[in-house]
């Protein structure tokens, strides 16, 4: 991925303090989801590697650019988690990485995310910030730097990402030709990144698709097993996902007496016209609870039967809607 519009500022800034010597040999990377953290810092690799670099990054061109394209520069290390956590070997490993003399030039290392790293990974690695080894750079990439330990922190200097703003993260949204961009956008909390990922993997279709399922359910224009098999195709996390979503909207409108976002303006009005409102939130957040479970199962690494799943939500979506239409013959 080329360098994103909203890293420019940032790289120059690097760019600058290399220039005058003054490049710190450890950087936090924080921001929030979404702001490119990992690829502000791969950027920031190419740059530091590049044997042409500008304000603008890398080259592209020389070399470097080229073994680090292809995934097979010497002095590059990613620690990534395993498990969810970074555990202490890992990070010997990166000790031990650093140890070793530069094949090219600079060396960089990078964790992501930091948080993810337990205490003894943490401890062993202010070992290498309180003695750094030459010509390496250290990046701990994280959103949630609250959670480091002080002593890394204060170690480190601090570069913060932030999300671009609304027009420029449409404008490149477009670029990188995703349709949808301004509702993709909106869906992902104004996360560029997020919104392509989901534009990638088909998530509006899947989103568009269950809401579509729960409004005839709702309708009785169909049975459960019909709306599971509409569903199936689509991967089962992202489609209970924004399930629970939807539930969370309904269930913070009809506690708050709000309006739901627009998109679920529609299944919430005939969801209110089928039977007692006042069971609603009762209702609506056992149903929650359904789909939590669910979501769970389906997140487990034993592929989960999406139909049978399917199916089941959709037969408690059912029952939800005889609920309160018993409920409303009572009142
Ligand atoms: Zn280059």
């Amino acid at each position: 991925m080329a360098l994103l519009p909203w890293h420019q500022e940032p790289l120059t800034r690097l760019h600058q303090l290399r220039e005058q010597g003054r490049l710190s040999h450890a950087w936090l990377i924080d921001g929030p989801a979404g702001a490119g953290k990992l690829a502000f810092s791969k950027e920031v690799a190419r740059w530091l590697f590049c044997a042409a670099p500008t304000q603008q990054g890398a080259c592209g061109r020389c070399q470097d650019c080229h073994l680090f394209e292809v995934g097979s520069h010497p002095d590059w290390l990613l620690l990534e988690p395993e498990k969810k956590l970074l555990k202490v070997d890992q990070v010997r490993e990166l000790i031990d990485f650093a140890q070793l003399s530069n094949q090219r030039g600079s060396k960089v290392l990078v964790l992501a995310p930091a948080e993810a790293m337990n205490l003894n990974a943490a401890n062993a690695l202010l070992k290498i910030l309180e003695e750094p080894p030459p010509d390496t750079l250290l990046l701990l990439v994280s959103q949630h730097s609250a959670q480091l330990l002080p002593t890394l922190r204060s170690r480190c200097q601090r570069l913060s990402l932030s999300l671009p703003e609304p027009d420029a993260a449409l404008r490149w949204l477009r670029e990188q030709g995703v349709k949808d961009a301004e509702k993709l956008l909106a869906h992902a909390q104004g996360a560029p990144l997020k919104a392509l990922a989901m534009a990638e993997d088909d998530t509006l279709a899947a989103q568009d698709a269950m809401l579509a399922q729960l409004d005839a359910l709702l309708a009785n224009s169909l049975t459960a097993v019909q709306a599971a098999k509409a569903c199936e195709k689509f991967p089962l996390q992202t489609s209970i996902e924004y399930l629970l979503s939807i539930c969370q909207a309904l269930l913070r409108a009809v506690q708050a007496e709000l309006t739901p976002p627009a998109e679920f303006a529609p299944l919430w009005e005939r969801l209110r016209q089928s039977g007692a409102a006042a069971t609603l939130p009762l209702l609506l957040h056992a149903y929650q609870q359904q789909a939590q479970a669910a979501y769970k199962v389906a997140q487990a690494p034993n592929n989960a039967n999406a139909l049978l799943m399917l199916e089941a939500l959709f037969g408690d979506w059912v029952r939800l809607r005889e609920r309160l239409r018993r409920a409303a013959r009572f009142l």
